[in-house]
C-alpha cells in the first residue's frame, strides 16, 4: 500500500508551508466574493476585465446553449466541430493579425499540443526559466532537447542558439510572465529567431485582452508580425470564459490539426462557449475605457505600496506581485489579509523559485478605486 507514503509526503509539504488547499466560492467571479459564508474582497483572479460575470456574455452563453445545446459530443476531427467554433477561430485570427487560428480546450493543452506536434527527437526547445508550467511540461512531452535560459537573458539565449546546429529550433516564452507580471522582450527574441532560423512560441495568457491596441495582445503591443511567431492565448482570463487558441500560419495550424495530440484526442469545447467568446472579443475590442481604468488602478496600487517592508516587483501589468521571500511569511501575510476580508493568494515553490514566495496581487477593471484603497490601507496596517 502506498497510502502511508502519500501521507508522509503531504505531511512534509505541510511542514514546509507548501500544502495547497482549495477554498470554495459561493458567488459568481468578481472582486466581491462570498467565501466561507463571508464577504471577501478578492485580488486573485485573472478576470482582468471583469467579463466573467458580464451580462452581455451571460446572455450570449444562454443564447448559444439554446442554439447549440450544452455539449459538442465529439472531438473536432469527428463530429464535434461546429459553425460557432469556426466563426470564433476566424474572428480570433483576424483580431490578433494572423492568417489562421485553432481553438484548444485549455491553454495548458494548447501549449502541450504545439510543442509536441512541432518538435521531436533531434530538435531543441529554448525556454525562459520563469515560463509557465504548461510550457515546461510541453517540452518534456515533445522529447526534444531542452535548453533553459536565465529569465529574459537574451545574451545567454543567443549563445545557446549559436551552439545548436542541428534540428528544428523553437523559443518558448510567456509574453507576460504569469507569476512576475513583467514582459518578455519579444522583438529581441524574434530577431534571434531570424538569425538562427527558429520559431517563437509566445504564450500571451496574461496579455490577450489587456495589452496592445484594443486589447489585441502582446504582438500588437510591440507591433510584431512574423510567420515565425506562433501565438497562444487563453480565453479563461481577460476574455472571461474558458478555452484557448493558437494563431499562426495556415500550414502550422494544419500541422496542429493533424498531430497535436491534445487537440486530436479530446472532446471539443461546447459550441455555446464559442458563442459567448464571440461576444467577449467584441467587448475586448470596445474595451479601451476598461483598460484605462485598469491602468489607473495599477498606478494607484504601486504608489500606495511605496515604502513597505515588502517590495512590489517591477511590473506594469495587472499582475503585481509583492515579494515576501519565505514560504511561511507569505502564508502568514495572506492569512492576515484573509482575517480582514481580503483574499490575495500566496504563491510558493515550485510555482516560483525557492526564497521568492510572494503575494500575487492581480487587479481587474472590475475593481474600484475604493477596493484598491482598502488593500493598500490593510497592507500598511499589517506592515506596522
Ligand atoms: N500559460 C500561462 C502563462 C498561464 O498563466 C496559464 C494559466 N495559469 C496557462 C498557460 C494555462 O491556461 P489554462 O488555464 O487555459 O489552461
Amino acid at each position: 500500500m502506498t497510502f502511508p507514503q502519500l501521507q508522509l509526503e503531504l505531511g512534509e509539504r505541510a511542514a514546509q508551508g507548501l500544502l495547497r488547499q482549495r477554498r470554495t466560492v459561493a458567488s459568481p467571479q468578481s472582486p466581491h466574493l462570498v467565501v466561507d459564508g463571508k464577504p471577501c474582497l478578492s485580488f486573485c483572479s485573472n478576470d482582468y476585465l471583469g467579463l466573467a460575470y458580464h451580462p452581455r456574455l451571460i446572455a450570449a452563453f444562454q443564447q448559444g446553449a439554446q442554439q447549440w445545446g450544452v455539449g459538442a459530443g465529439a472531438a473536432h476531427l469527428v463530429s464535434g466541430h461546429f459553425e460557432a467554433h469556426d466563426q470564433l477561430e476566424k474572428q480570433l485570427a483576424a483580431f490578433v493579425g494572423k492568417p489562421a487560428a485553432l481553438l484548444f480546450s485549455t491553454g495548458y493543452m494548447a501549449n502541450l499540443g504545439v510543442v509536441q506536434a512541432l518538435m521531436g527527437k533531434g530538435d531543441t526547445v529554448f525556454a525562459d526559466k520563469l515560463n509557465h508550467a504548461s510550457l515546461n511540461d510541453a517540452m518534456l512531452l515533445s522529447r526534444a532537447s531542452v535548453k533553459r535560459y536565465r529569465h529574459n537573458d537574451i545574451a545567454q539565449l543567443s549563445t545557446l542558439l549559436a551552439q545548436t546546429e542541428k534540428g528544428r529550433k523553437l523559443i518558448c516564452t510567456d509574453a507576460v510572465f504569469s507569476m512576475d507580471g513583467d514582459r518578455a522582450n519579444l522583438p529581441e527574441l524574434l530577431a534571434l529567431c531570424e538569425a538562427h532560423d527558429a520559431w517563437l512560441l509566445a504564450d500571451d495568457a496574461h496579455g490577450f485582452g489587456v495589452v496592445g491596441a484594443q486589447g489585441r495582445g502582446s504582438l500588437s503591443h510591440f507591433g510584431l508580425d512574423s510567420p515565425r511567431i506562433i501565438y497562444m492565448a487563453t480565453l479563461g482570463k481577460a476574455a472571461g470564459v474558458f478555452g484557448a487558441f493558437v494563431a499562426a500560419e495556415q500550414l502550422v495550424i494544419d500541422a496542429l490539426v493533424n498531430s497535436a495530440r491534445s487537440y486530436v484526442y479530446t472532446t471539443a469545447t461546447p459550441p455555446a462557449l464559442s458563442v459567448a467568446l464571440l461576444e467577449s472579443v467584441r467587448l475586448i475590442e470596445q474595451g479601451d475605457a476598461m483598460r484605462a481604468h485598469l491602468q489607473s488602478l495599477i498606478a494607484q496600487l504601486r504608489a500606495g505600496l511605496q515604502g513597505l517592508p515588502w517590495a512590489l516587483m517591477p511590473s506594469d501589468t495587472a499582475i503585481q506581485p509583492l515579494l515576501i521571500g519565505e514560504n511561511k511569511a507569505a502564508l502568514d501575510l495572506s492569512m492576515a489579509l484573509r482575517g480582514r476580508g481580503i483574499w490575495v493568494a500566496a504563491i510558493r515553490p515550485p510555482t516560483v523559485p525557492t526564497g521568492t514566495a510572494r503575494l500575487r496581487i492581480t487587479l481587474s477593471a472590475a475593481h474600484s478605486v475604493a477596493d484598491v484603497n482598502r488593500l493598500v490601507e490593510v497592507l500598511r496596517e499589517l506592515a506596522c
